[in-house]
């Protein structure tokens, strides 16, 4: 599906956030080889109107509807030739359509769901960040992707690493009993090492200050919690194929070893860098090629030491609950991430505290017992009903099971 010039045509959404901004700082670097024709933002028009200036693409969404005339005005006003669009509905027929081969999937939370199904539907190349999306809907995702041919190259820098050591063949392909288990890392986030007890009182700066990466609000606060790593695990299961079982977490301060593979042989396969998203980005789109992205190689005689240490579940109960989430199975995935969604917004907003967030996804998935996910439908709806209960829930103070 690439043109004739063989330059790949990225849409990017989610342009004005974090994996966004390091899309389009990659893209740039290659403009023989890459180029962003769509570009896609939830709210943000001055943000995306200068992005467009930049990047000239062909055709830019706004998500908010009610901002389109400020985006078409906008462009104009700026001169440029870039088609103005609003609303899901929009960036969906884009993102399936033939001014794109490959999308960056990179809108935060299950907002990102519809156009990520979409370009797992039209075959295209998905570098996909959103995690979210494959919690909720990753039978579905995966189904979908698999029958359109598509290759979908895991934008998280953990599962971007195992991609990485399974091979140019990727993802699923490793034959049965070859694959042993997955060990997938966490930098521990802001609070590692803290007591429940004095995280009560930490506020929304203190848990999105990451000592190691640097990214959006949302996730920020879901790797303070660890509820990163428990959406990380449910992806990993929709990713690879392997049961929870066989999906460790292994706290690794530095942020330098990404993840690892252990095979039946007992050869264990890691991929290490700085904690950098270029890196994970310029494999998707140079893949089964390598581009350069921007990040410098891994000195590790200046970083001296890799340390590991077991996760802390008592501390950080999130990580347990996405466990037993994926053990339960059904529509107890689209539970636990609607309900985070929900908290963590709350608590971004300084509506709840910090130990409220695990409190209320647990308090959803007690009220919410797993239903069969026959089909979309059915997951979204569990999704409606989590947000709808931890919003109740939230405005009546009842956030414990
Ligand atoms: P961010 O908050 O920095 O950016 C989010 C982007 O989504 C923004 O461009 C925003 O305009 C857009 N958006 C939000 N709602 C939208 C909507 N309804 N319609 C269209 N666009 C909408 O977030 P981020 O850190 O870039 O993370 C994006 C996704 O990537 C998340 O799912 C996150 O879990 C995942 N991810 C991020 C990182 C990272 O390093 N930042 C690493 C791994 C995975
Ligand atoms: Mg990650």
């Amino acid at each position: 599906m690439e043109s004739d010039a063989g330059i790949r045509r990225v849409a990017v959404l989610g342009a004005t956030g974090s994996i966004g901004t390091s899309t389009l700082d990659v893209v740039a670097r290659h403009p023989g080889r890459l180029r962003a024709t769509v570009l896609a933002a939830g709210s943000r028009v001055d943000a995306l109107l200068a992005l467009c200036a930049a990047h000239r693409p062909l055709h830019a969404v706004i998500g908010d509807e009610t901002l389109y005339p400020a985006l078409r005005d906008g462009l104009r006003d700026a001169g440029l030739g870039t088609r103005a669009h609003a609303g899901d509905a929009a960036l969906q027929a884009l993102v399936a359509g033939d001014d794109c081969d490959t999308v960056v999937a990179a809108i935060v939370g299950a907002a990102g769901l519809p156009s990520t199904l979409a370009a797992a539907r039209a075959g295209k190349r998905l570098l996909l960040a959103n995690k979210e999306s494959l919690v909720l809907a990753g039978e579905l995702l995966v189904e979908a992707a698999h029958a359109a041919g598509a290759l979908v190259v895991p934008v998280d820098s953990e599962h971007n690493a195992i991609f990485q050591c399974l091979g140019t063949a990727g993802g699923r392909a490793t034959g049965d009993g070859e694959l042993r288990r997955i060990v997938l890392t966490a930098s521990g986030g802001p609070f590692r090492g803290w007591t429940r007890e004095r995280m009560r009182d930490v506020t929304p700066a203190q848990a999105v200050a990451h000592p190691k990466w640097s990214m959006g609000p949302k996730i920020s606060v879901d790797s303070a919690t660890l509820m990163n790593k428990g959406l990380e695990v449910i992806e990993a299961h929709h990713l690879f194929g392997l049961p929870g079982a066989r999906i460790d977490v292994l706290v690794h301060p530095q942020s330098l070893v990404h993840s690892l593979v252990e095979f039946a042989d007992g050869s264990t396969l890691a991929q290490l860098g700085l904690p950098d998203m270029r890196t994970a980005l310029a494999v998707g789109l140079g893949w089964p090629g390598r581009i350069a992205s921007g990040v410098e190689g891994l000195d590790l005689l200046a970083h001296g030491r890799l340390d590991f240490e077991a996760p802390d579940r008592g501390a950080f109960p999130c990580l347990g609950l996405a466990y037993a989430a994926l053990e339960a199975g059904g529509t107890a995935p689209a539970v636990l991430n609607a309900a985070n969604e929900v908290a963590v917004s709350s608590f971004l907003q300084g509506r709840i505290g910090f130990l409220s967030i695990p409190a209320l996804v647990e308090a959803c998935l007690e009220a919410l017992p797993p239903e069969p996910a026959s089909s979309l439908d059915v997951l979204l709806a569990a999704d409606a009903q989590a947000r709808a209960l931890a919003q109740a829930r939230i405005a009546t103070g009842t956030l414990s099971p």
